[in-house]
């Protein structure tokens, strides 16, 4: 039966990569339905002629006209606007990719989640900003999350549910980031370029930082409580520089399950697509007799202060993970603006939270979209202002 498909974020390197797989699968398979972006018009207006979409949302309003001429004559509604992203999201359709970067994806993925229909989640900042309501309203409207970052579709796949008392850990592995092997002294000079070049995944720009101060393990940790239902304490970080096992599930009769393949995204996002399936990913096979150096350790928590943010972030709950999100996502671009150096994020993300904790109960959990959307907005203003009082 052909699936109908909605994809938030389809000019991303998420969307274009889940893109390729309707493009390399049998016609029959996938119908995408609705396609979102934020600013890149020209490419939304390609990828609605060649999947012949019923409808495209293009978010920010000034490349507005781009889209229009572009698709004139096409068969194919135009929304403008945010608005215009959750009724993409409330197309009807049987999968949603949620693949907006960044808390700009909460309203849209929740759009998708009201539906009830299987959401494959890229965007982790959502359930890091929301959890609380996210797993809420998941369990309110029968929908399922199909993780879709590498680590959690690994350990979606080894662990067993069924069994939850038989679970001693999760173990997510992080491959380091571009600066695994820099000195401390030396992370004072690295430069925005370096840091945009991770050794083995190809992504886009935030998570690629997020990547290098290694925060979006941070944010993973915290995806994974949520996702997986388990608290801090059953959850481990170890760096596995050679990305090829995803993450693992330890079991409490010493078993440790692990699922691994080759540093590609077209594996998990066709794993969430397909669902309970699995079609051809088209990605290079792995040949294990070629891997005689697959190594994992401790990460480095002076040098990367970021997991510990995150972790105590996870363990205060509340509005906490919100708040490291916001304020990182805000630092992130300043760096990418070059406004700030790559020390000064997590010390910014820092700075806000204590802030933030000295004026309000960070425990307090954030059960409503306003709330959640007013404190985000709130954070973002903070983080703002200690950016510049450094520039
Ligand atoms: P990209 O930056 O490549 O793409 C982001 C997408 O979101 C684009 O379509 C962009 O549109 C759109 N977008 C950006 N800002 C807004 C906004 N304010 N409102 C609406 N849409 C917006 O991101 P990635 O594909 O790298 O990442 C997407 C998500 O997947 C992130 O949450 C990331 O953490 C997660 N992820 C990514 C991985 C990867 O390999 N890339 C791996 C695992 C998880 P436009 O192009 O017009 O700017």
């Amino acid at each position: 039966m052909t699936k109908r498909i909605t994809i938030l974020g389809s000019t991303g390197s998420i969307g274009q990569s889940t893109l390729d797989i309707v493009r390399k699968s049998d016609r029959s398979r996938f119908d995408v339905v609705a396609l979102t972006a934020n600013k890149n018009a020209k490419l939304l207006a390609e990828q609605a002629i060649e999947f012949n979409v019923k409808y495209v949302a293009l978010a920010d309003n000034r490349n507005a006209n781009t889209l229009k001429e572009m698709l004139n004559g096409f068969d194919v509604e135009i929304g403008i606007g945010p608005e215009a992203l959750i009724e993409a999201a409330s197309y009807k359709t049987e999968f949603c990719m949620a693949a907006i970067i960044g808390a700009a994806g909460l309203e849209p993925t929740l759009a998708a989640v009201n539906q009830g229909i299987n959401i494959g989640l890229a965007n982790k900042e959502c359930i890091v900003t929301a959890g609380d309501l996210f797993t809420k309203c998941v369990i309110e409207k029968g929908s399922k999350l199909l993780p879709v970052d590498s680590e959690h579709n690994a350990i979606f796949q080894v662990l067993d549910t069924e069994k939850p008392n038989g679970v001693r850990r999760l173990i997510l592995t992080a491959s380091g980031g571009p600066f695994l092997n820099t000195s401390l002294d030396n992370l004072s000079m690295v430069t925005k370029n370096s840091a945009l070049k991770h050794p083995v995944w190809n992504m886009g720009a935030k998570i690629s930082i997020d990547s290098a101060t290694l925060m979006n393990k941070g944010l993973e940790l915290i995806e994974a409580s949520y996702l997986f239902s388990r608290p801090s304490k059953e959850i481990d970080i170890i760096i596995h520089p050679q990305s090829i096992v995803h993450s693992m599930v330890e079991y409490i009769d010493g078993s440790i399950l692990a699922q691994l393949g080759s540093p590609d995204m077209r594996t998990p996002i066709s794993y969430s697509m397909a669902w309970p399936n699995r079609i051809d990913a088209h990605v290079e096979r792995l040949d294990l007799t070629t891997m005689n150096d697959l190594t994992f350790f401790k990460p480095d928590l002076e040098k990367f202060p970021a997991l510990n943010l995150a972790r105590y972030a996870l363990e205060t709950g509340g509005a906490a993970p919100c708040v490291i999100n916001a304020a990182n996502e805000v630092a992130v671009d300043a760096f990418l603006q070059d406004k700030i150096r790559y020390l000064d994020i997590v010390r910014i993300i820092d700075r806000v939270l204590n802030q933030y904790s000295s004026r309000n109960d960070l425990k307090a959990k954030m059960l409503t979209i306003e709330e959640i959307i007013s404190k985000d907005n709130e954070v973002r203003t903070m983080t703002n202002e200690h950016i510049n009082k450094i520039i």
